[in-house]
């Protein structure tokens, strides 16, 4: 089941926070480039791009407020934290087409007793008052809703494609500290309705899928130079968002259209109103042979037209 957006990433192989030592860094009072070509829908990262979030302090309260699970499931402490870390690194790597929660759970069952407790009843019960807690203290960013709110407003269709390593709840929670209205999202992305997890392009050519749009008729907004970035090698655009900026590829940013968020809301408010938004979006889970489908394309698509590949 869960665990945080990018940082289950980060939990295995910790990328650096900021930029790498020799990357060039972000030119600062230099207003975003403007769009160069018309959008059908916009893409946003969560952690760190719309909830300001200290990913560290985030998850050492995450993985201590699981441990109440496992205290209370009267499983063996040692084999719930191998369960969970097992079911993490499955949904980082699985690649068999089933949902990245089926995969955690398969992995997590391998280490864990699964009639020591109803495990069901735990989770869901963690999921909905504990992991509320954990971001309690969280100060939105204004300028977050006032981004999401003007996209809207301007008729764009909107995808919430975070880490899909929590279940809806973790990422509505996580909604609710950044001060975001999870309704102005057509799909949002979760452990159960995803089948891969980012910088994976499959993960993203399922999206594609989902929105029913190519590469080219999207925005992709984040925070993270690998796993946000990524979607641009199937032709999507990008703007990066700086005040919480992972770069552990160490790229030039300032080859791609970068600000804070506050100068992301700006920018947006001089995008034109949508023509030709994305429809009948689906939030479910896509087949593997369709997104496969979708990915070559877009990826041959990207090639052709000599898209930015990060
Ligand atoms: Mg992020």
């Amino acid at each position: 089941m869960t665990t945080n957006t990018e940082s289950s990433t980060e939990i295995e192989s910790k990328p650096e926070g900021g930029p790498a030592a020799d990357a060039p860094a972000p030119t600062p009072a230099v207003a975003p480039a403007p769009a160069t070509r018309p959008y059908r829908a916009v893409c946003f990262d969560l952690d760190g791009t719309l909830l300001p979030l200290d990913l560290d302090v985030f998850l050492q309260r995450y993985f201590s407020a699981l441990g109440q699970v496992a205290a209370c499931s009267g499983a063996d402490p040692a084999a719930f934290k191998a369960g969970m870390d097992a079911g993490i690194r499955a949904m980082t790597t699985h690649d068999d087409g089933c949902s990245n929660d089926q995969a955690f759970w398969r992995h997590f069952f391998a280490e864990v007793d699964p009639g020591a407790c109803d495990w069901n009843a735990a989770f869901s019960a963690f999921y909905e008052r504990s992991f509320g807690e954990i971001g309690a203290d969280v100060v939105p960013d204004p300028a977050a809703a006032r981004a999401v709110e003007t996209l809207r407003a301007k008729g764009y269709t909107l995808a919430l494609t975070t880490m899909p390593m929590f279940p809806a709840e973790g990422v509505k929670w996580r909604l609710n500290w950044a001060g975001v209205d999870a309704d102005a999202f057509a799909r949002i992305t979760a452990y159960d309705n995803s089948t891969a997890t980012k910088p994976r392009a499959i993960y993203y050519a399922e999206n594609l899928a989902a929105l029913g749009v190519d590469g080219k008729d999207v925005l992709m907004v984040g925070n993270n130079t690998v796993e946000d970035l990524s979607f641009m090698r199937l032709g999507a655009d990008a703007f990066l968002v700086t005040d919480y900026l992972l770069n552990p590829s160490g790229m030039d940013v300032n080859a791609v259209r970068h600000g804070t968020l506050a100068e992301f809301a700006d920018w947006v408010e001089t995008l034109p109103t949508c023509e030709n938004p994305a429809v009948d979006v689906r939030r479910g889970l896509i087949g593997r042979e369709e997104s496969q489908a979708v990915l070559v394309a877009n990826e041959r698509a990207a090639q052709k037209d000599g898209s930015v590949r990060p």
